[in-house]
């Protein structure tokens, strides 16, 4: 069973860099060769695994490829892609240390390590989540936590029906991610106050409205669109003389910390409250994998732990499930683990460093090309316009296949965005990427047309 489905596992990896990113339509169509009704009887384990990966591995999108540039999204380190095929066999329950000690200590190390890396304090408490937005959700549930229970009403117990308002503060590019969490945590996502952002997305600090100790203050590293950061030092200590929250959405952006070249980008960043990030984007650990980080860890526990039963009341361990949202779930901490053991310090450095590179290549060549770039490139995204007609252009560079980059709009302008994120992608990529963009924009705008502004 196992040898079978790893042949199929390597005969795709082999071939990721060689086929177009988005699958055919084909392809596509054939999945249904996947459903009809449920099948009365059984068939041998090894035979469905075949067929899986002839007919669901033929419509997956390349995305694991090194030229896959859409969202944010990293590749699957080796170190992790191993490790998570030995997580599945071992199949642990991370919930509590008693269910797996390996899984427990190994979540423990990974996340010392996260802060280590990070500039984050050592003694925050770290919760293994599926993603940023689970970071948002339980990092924005500790915050809230806090700042109720100085105001003597228990959260938690009481929920929010009578309780003293809590106001939230976000940026004007405040990602979506984070306004779902304030939608799933009772604090709306509509009641929040907006500040204004210059030109980079970055939060204005001189639009701050006046903070209190009743407010969360949300700032963002990694601005999704331009890489851009909020100015974190300043900010932060503002908030903190008024007493307020401070929460940082780094899914991506905090990663900026763990490059010295780069770091100062995000200075005062470790200043904050809580912190939430992605292992499964810039780090490239396999999905899911994200972060919650509280320098306070009581209020993260207090938000998490299911202390109404007593049978979860275990020993004095580190306890997983007193620090995320689930109880049962898969050990993801043994890949975060793997990952950083591999790559080292140094190997996360060049990562950053060498996306951020790939990412100014791109800028260069489309600029040298006659098209705009939109944003200051500070980190590993790109923003180009076409002119008028780059939905059309965005949507011509996804059909040629050669790469994949996603369409957004920037400031009113619609804009192709580029983010390189993946331990995969070369400078051949680049190059290849590059001439597919242009060649394909050049058809679609006409020969010798000039792309406008
Ligand atoms: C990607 C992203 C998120 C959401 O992360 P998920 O891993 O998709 O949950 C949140 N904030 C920012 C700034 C992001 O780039």
């Amino acid at each position: 069973m196992l040898d079978a489905a790893a042949g199929a596992a390597i005969d795709y990896l082999r071939g990721i860099g060689d086929r177009l990113v988005l699958p055919g339509q084909a392809d596509v169509e054939h999945l249904a060769v996947l459903g009809g009704p449920l099948p009365d009887q059984p068939e041998d384990p090894v035979a469905v695994v075949e067929l899986l990966a002839r007919v669901g591995g033929g419509a997956t999108v390349a995305s694991t490829g090194p030229r896959y540039f859409g969202f944010v999204t990293g590749g699957t380190h080796p170190a992790a892609l191993g490790a998570a095929w030995l997580a599945a066999a071992w199949d642990q329950n991370g919930a509590y240390d008693v269910m797996s000690p390996t899984a427990a200590r190994l979540e423990e190390i990974a996340a010392g390590w996260v802060l280590d890396l990070l500039g984050l304090p050592a003694d925050a408490a770290v919760g293994l989540v599926t993603g940023a937005t689970m970071g948002n959700l339980a990092a924005l549930a500790a915050a809230r936590h806090a700042l109720l229970a100085r105001q003597g009403w228990d959260a938690e117990a009481q929920g929010l029906f009578g309780a003293p308002p809590v106001t939230v503060v976000v940026g004007e590019e405040v990602h979506v991610s984070l306004l779902k969490a304030l939608a799933l945590l009772g604090l709306g996502r509509e009641r929040v106050v907006r500040v204004a952002a210059d030109d980079q997305g970055r939060m204005r600090a001189d639009a701050r409205p006046p903070l209190d100790d009743r407010t969360v203050l949300c700032l963002q590293v990694g601005n999704v669109n331009s890489g851009a950061s909020d100015p974190c030092a300043g900010l932060i200590r503002a908030a903190h003389e008024a007493g307020a929250w401070v929460h940082v959405d780094g899914a991506f952006g905090l990663w900026l910390a763990a490059a010295p070249s780069r770091r100062h980008q995000v200075a005062g960043v470790e200043l904050a409250d809580s912190w939430s990030t992605d292992a499964h984007k810039w780090l490239n650990v396999s999905y899911d994998s994200g972060l919650a980080i509280c320098r306070h860890p009581d209020a993260l526990r207090s938000a998490m732990a299911a202390t109404g039963a007593a049978y979860l009341q275990v020993g004095g361990a580190r306890e997983a499930e007193h620090h995320v949202p689930e109880m049962s779930r898969r050990a993801r901490g043994i890949e975060l683990w793997a990952t950083l053991r591999s790559l080292g310090r140094e190997g996360v450095a060049a990562l950053v460093e060498r996306t951020c590179g790939h990412a100014r290549r791109f800028a260069d060549g489309l600029t040298a090309a006659g098209f705009s770039v939109l944003n200051e490139v500070v980190a590993n995204q790109v923003l180009v316009s076409f002119g008028a007609r780059t939905p059309e252009v965005v949507a011509a560079v996804q059909a040629d296949g050669t790469c994949w980059c996603g369409g957004t709009t920037w400031h009113g302008v619609p804009a192709m965005r580029i983010s390189v994120s993946s331990w995969r992608t070369t400078e051949h990529d680049v190059v290849l990427s590059l001439e597919a963009i242009r060649r394909v924009a050049t058809s679609v705008l006409g020969r010798g047309g000039a792309p406008g502004r």
